[in-house]
């Protein structure tokens, strides 16, 4: 096997993720083989891989399987790990870490940086009640413009939205249409985000978990799966109070 394996960069950011869910094994196997494994509390997927292959080959091999490595890790636990930090002078928003830059001249209240990850702010958010603050106020106006546009989307009516900081769940749906979403999600990324609402809107279709809500949610989500395990692997409790 030679190195004939040329990667884009969101590639690169696929393989990347899914070897943070994937344990890589590699000895005198003929074959490729997954199995799902415990250690303790956790469970977690297995790839033993030939010997021979060389990396590239193996990470080939992952992004060719990666609808079936997020839904298999779906139903695993991960150990969580901290990954994203939250410390002075840096806030986490929208699943990236940004350095905050104060800059009371600024026209608008924030501008986001993604190229080298800066946020410049109007006002100082590097305070940790002031940043609590603009990330609440943050939840408040992209989770509930997101929700509205699936909602249109798929044609669906919502009673109510309530936001809060939930210990325990991510998002929930009552049946008289009104949904829950956890503040927290501000933290994640909008694929995240996005993850979390579709969820909640195919529970308006089906009040419960199975086969048939999970078919519609794949219809009307594909990546479900991948965007989920977001939420697993990174830490955002205590981030939000
Ligand atoms: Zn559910």
């Amino acid at each position: 096997m030679s190195n004939i394996y040329k990667f884009s960069s969101e590639e690169l950011e696929d393989i990347d993720l899914l070897k943070k869910i994937l344990i890589i094994k590699r000895g005198n196997f003929k074959a490729y083989k997954f199995r799902k494994e415990k250690e303790g509390f956790y469970k977690f997927i297995v790839l033993y891989a030939p010997k021979l292959y060389n990396e590239n080959t193996i990470n080939a091999y992952i992004l060719k399987n990666q609808y079936n490595i997020y839904k298999m890790a779906y139903k695993c636990f991960f150990k969580k790990t901290n990954l994203l930090e939250n410390t002075q002078n840096h806030i986490l928003f929208l699943g990236k870490v940004y350095k905050i830059d104060y800059d009371n001249l600024l026209q608008a209240d924030f501008i986001l940086n993604d190229e080298e990850n800066i946020i410049h702010t109007k006002h100082n958010i590097n305070i940790p009640y002031k940043k609590s603050k603009f990330l609440e106020e943050q939840a408040f106006k992209i989770l509930p413009e997101r929700l509205n546009m699936y909602a249109e989307k798929f044609k669906l009516y919502i009673k109510n939205i309530k936001i809060k900081n939930y210990k325990s769940l991510w998002g929930a749906c009552y049946t008289d249409n009104t949904i829950l979403l956890n503040k927290r999600l501000i933290l994640c990324p909008k694929s995240a985000i996005d993850a979390i609402i579709c969820h909640e809107l195919a529970h308006i279709m089906h009040p419960n978990h199975s086969k048939d809500f999970y078919a519609t949610l794949e219809k009307i989500y594909p990546s479900y799966y991948k965007d989920y395990i977001w939420l697993n692997i990174y830490k955002t409790d205590n981030i939000l109070d």
